[in-house]
């Protein structure tokens, strides 16, 4: 069997498109929704990450900023362009853009962003509501992974779900909106890290396959069940002398062989990456009607 590639290009499309009469009834009211990007230092990934979240806020007639700092940048002055944003009225929504250089304690300062503002869903009032089935502002990634699934009607109820990855921003969120209660979740979920015992055999229990993992084509079609859906976080950079660039992007997942064995697959890139971006836009729209009303 190959498995049907989930074109995550095309569900984010569709996310946008919805989002295009949100901004028009927010703007007969006078507002425009407006996202801000904290970029510190000069991360070639994370500049592209950035420049794009702008280039797609611009597309969708939505306010962007960007604003560029040094590495040298120090927790007090970040957490003072943090306060500044929190009462800049034309942003609904900004995020600090990961990594950050090492003076800076990252989890002290997502503290300090207003709940309200918190596009990215990372701070302990947001989490905390999500855990509780009640988030506004869920994380983008993990919540782009349900869409996904829900966009191609694949149910999640009853069903035995294995996250690779603990990490806060998409193992452990992605595994907690699995477990809620409810339409696209319902699910028996069970995470699994570096330190899992028998992650093969963990793995192939899974009818649907989450990997976060950060490692090039760790999934291999050894670890996954006939008729799986798997959903592929990871992007890695591998060398390509044969490209423009010498590198290409890959996923977590063994693409060539696992698409052999499971019934849906995502690629990379094109399948939760554009989500990221999507469900980004998504928050800021819902931040600037919550602040509105
Ligand atoms: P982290 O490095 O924070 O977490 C990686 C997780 O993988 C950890 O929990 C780690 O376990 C686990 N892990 C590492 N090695 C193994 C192993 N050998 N066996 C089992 N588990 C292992 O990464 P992120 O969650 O931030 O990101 C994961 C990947 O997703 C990356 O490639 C990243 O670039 C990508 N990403 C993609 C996004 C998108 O929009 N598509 C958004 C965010 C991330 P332990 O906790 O024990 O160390």
């Amino acid at each position: 069997m190959s498995a049907k590639i989930i074109d995550g290009k095309e569900v984010a499309k569709s996310i946008k498109l919805s989002l295009k009469p949100r901004i028009a009834a927010l703007k007969e009211k006078g507002i425009v929704p407006g996202l801000a990007a904290v970029l510190v230092g000069d991360n070639p990934a994370s500049q592209t990450y950035v420049n794009s979240k702008a280039k797609a806020c611009d597309r969708l007639g939505m306010y962007s900023e960007v604003i560029r700092q040094p590495a040298s940048l120090s927790q007090e002055e970040l957490v003072e362009i943090i306060e500044s944003l929190n009462a800049n009225p034309k942003i609904h929504g900004f995020l600090v853009q990961s990594p950050l250089p090492e003076q800076i304690d990252e989890p002290e300062i997502t503290v300090h962003i207003s709940p309200e503002k918190d596009v990215d869903g990372f701070h302990p009032f947001n989490v905390g509501q999500m855990l509780i089935g009640r988030g506004k502002l869920l994380p983008c990634t993990p919540h782009g992974i349900i869409k996904l699934l829900e966009y191609y009607d694949i149910s999640t109820e009853g069903k035995e779900a294995v996250v690779v990855g603990r990490s806060n921003i998409v193992g452990k969120p992605v595994a907690a909106l699995l477990m809620q209660k409810g339409k696209m979740a319902n699910a028996t979920v069970t995470i699994a890290h570096s330190r899992t015992s028998n992650l093969s055999e963990v793995c192939k229990r899974a009818d649907i396959l989450i990997a976060a993992i950060g490692r090039p084509n760790f999934i291999s079609a050894d670890m996954v069940k006939e008729g799986a859906v798997v959903i592929d976080v990871g992007i890695n950079r591998v060398d390509d002398p044969d490209t423009e660039k010498g590198y290409r992007l890959v996923g977590d997942v063994d693409f060539e062989a696992v698409k052999e064995k499971a019934s849906y697959i995502t690629p990379v890139p094109g399948g939760v990456g554009p989500m990221t971006i999507a469900m980004l836009l998504s928050n800021t729209v819902t931040a600037a009607e919550n602040i509105g009303s």
